[in-house]
């Protein structure tokens, strides 16, 4: 998707920066604002209603930027992208740029800022649990989902009873697979599930072993990343059918970034070894 629309040089006199004297005077910012939306239906409608009303954006914009003193423009952009992508459903992501005309430096310049992109991921989730009452623990974790304003839970499978993995003897599992629209990055989304996890008396005492509740990322968008903290696609997700089968009921076409394959695909694979 490439449609844009774009806010070009808009003139706020406000009051952001470290200095006291900043906060006091105030000078005059520059804010660039490009947001990626599709255009299409506006575009054969005629519609303003099809469409992101870019007077109201740049209100918004306004808004946020004279209504409290920011010491950063980092804080002040992350601000006004996360507020216009909790706002505005339709936009995919937000490229924005915030210039100070009078930044406290000695070296004559016209203006320095900076800029940054912020966007709306897809994530799947991988939720397990086989300790306690797995099935209220399953749907826990779906309602803490949802609580968090950065996060919407956007497709749910059924739940579905597994024989435990590992070669560790224990009971059942009940395994889900979830799809959620989020704007945390991956790390601050393992974060977040970790937290959740542990609200839900989550303890590692055998690896692999019994759980309340194990909250796995599967995917994020099509990022492949490999951290010691964080390794996306899980690096174990395709030799899982218990993550497949409930992973296949929401996302079918989703294809695995690394091994080109559809999930249909992969579960059709690991049902037949
Ligand atoms: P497995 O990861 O094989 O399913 P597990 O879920 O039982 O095993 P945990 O004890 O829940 O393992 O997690 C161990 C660590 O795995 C976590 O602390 C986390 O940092 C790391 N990890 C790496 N990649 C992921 C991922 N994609 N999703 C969740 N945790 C991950
Ligand atoms: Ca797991
Ligand atoms: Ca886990």
């Amino acid at each position: 998707m490439s449609d844009k629309i774009i806010i070009n040089d808009m003139r706020i006199f406000a009051k952001h920066g470290v200095f006291d004297f900043e906060k006091q005077n105030g000078q005059e910012f520059r804010i660039d604002c490009v947001l990626a939306t599709d255009l299409r239906c506006a575009g054969v409608s005629d519609d303003l209603e099809k469409t992101v009303n870019y007077a109201e954006v740049c209100e918004l914009i306004n808004k946020i930027t004279i209504s409290k003193s920011y010491n950063l423009l980092e804080a002040l952009a992350e601000k006004i992208c996360e507020e216009i992508l909790l706002t505005y459903k339709s936009i995919f992501s937000v490229e924005l740029t915030v210039l100070k005309t009078q930044a406290p430096i000695d070296i004559a310049h016209e203006s320095i800022g900076i800029s940054i992109t912020r966007s709306r991921h897809i994530a799947h989730l991988s939720i397990g649990s086989n300790l306690g009452d797995s099935d209220s623990y399953l749907n826990f974790a779906i309602a803490e989902l949802g609580k968090n304003k950065h996060t919407r839970v956007t497709k749910v499978s059924s739940f579905h009873v597994t024989e435990p993995y590992g070669g560790v003897e224990q009971p059942d599992f009940l395994n889900a697979a979830l799809e959620i629209e989020t704007l945390l990055t991956p790390c601050e989304l393992l974060e977040f599930t970790s937290s959740i996890e542990n609200s839900a008396g989550r303890t590692r005492d055998i690896h692999w072993g019994p759980r309340t509740l194990d909250i796995d990322i599967i995917f994020y968008d099509d990022v492949i990343m490999s951290e010691q903290r964080l390794t996306i696609p899980h690096i174990e997700a395709h030799k899982r059918f218990f993550v497949l089968e409930p992973l296949c009921e929401i996302a079918p076409y989703k294809i695995h970034p690394i091994l080109k394959k559809s999930i249909s695909q992969l579960c059709e694979i690991e049902e037949t070894e």
